[in-house]
């Protein structure tokens, strides 16, 4: 999904933000394209213009929903893309406005065991868990839609990133800062498809890899 526009001068820090997403309604049923509401990123938070996100196996198996606890609707899917920071929440301090970015489903907190051990990159707060459906610091979500009652329901997230949509809030943690010269629809597949590519054939040749838990 590309939108245009790299920058929108600030004027929504501290706002909501009323944009396209797709949203899942049900398993099995197809995407609604349609306007959602996506609130101000919360304390180490930050929210993110989406400019290129692509689909992915973990994304079509959530949406099946073929096992009961994938079932989490309305939902917005999506966990490969590249963005820009629109704005942060209070407290985060190693991005800003106008970063481009990466949104990673394996956030690093940098402060608990996890983190610090050098055998495992599976954070303690933010590793990875499709289950997962709402945000670290209040268990609530940043996006809602009115529902076909007229009744605005909160539409719950996906793998730390939900980038089917225009913006997204992410874990401060859970976004990546990229060197703004790479091109973003490219860096967009570093976020799953080549890190999981590279895993596994390093893993396919026997080297030890003791960064388990990755599937998406
Ligand atoms: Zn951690
Ligand atoms: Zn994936």
């Amino acid at each position: 999904m590309a939108t245009n526009g790299y920058s929108n001068g600030g004027s929504t820090k501290g706002k909501p933000i009323k944009c396209k997403a797709a949203v899942a309604w049900g398993p099995g049923e197809p995407l609604v394209m349609q306007e959602v509401e996506v609130a101000p990123p919360a304390r180490m938070e930050v929210r993110v213009k989406v400019l290129f996100t692509s689909i992915c196996h973990t994304d079509l198996s959530f949406w099946r929903g073929e096992n009961e606890r994938q079932r989490r609707f309305p939902r917005i899917f999506g966990h490969e893309a590249a963005g820009v920071v629109e704005s942060v929440g209070e407290g985060v301090e190693d991005l800003a406005p106008g970063d481009h970015v990466v949104p990673i489903f394996n956030g690093e907190c940098g402060t608990c065991a996890y983190c610090h051990s050098s055998a495992t990159n599976l954070c303690g707060t933010y590793r990875v868990d499709a289950f997962k459906s709402t945000m670290v610091s209040d268990n609530g979500t940043r996006f809602s839609v009115v529902n076909t009652s007229g009744d605005t329901v909160p539409v719950y997230h996906f793998l730390n990133t939900s980038t089917f949509a225009e913006y997204t809030v992410l874990d401060a943690a859970c976004a990546v800062k990229i060197n703004p010269a790479a091109p973003l629809e490219k860096m967009c597949l570093l976020s799953c498809g080549i890190s999981t590519g590279w895993r596994r054939s390093k893993n396919k040749r026997g080297i030890s890899d003791h960064r388990r838990g990755h599937q998406p």
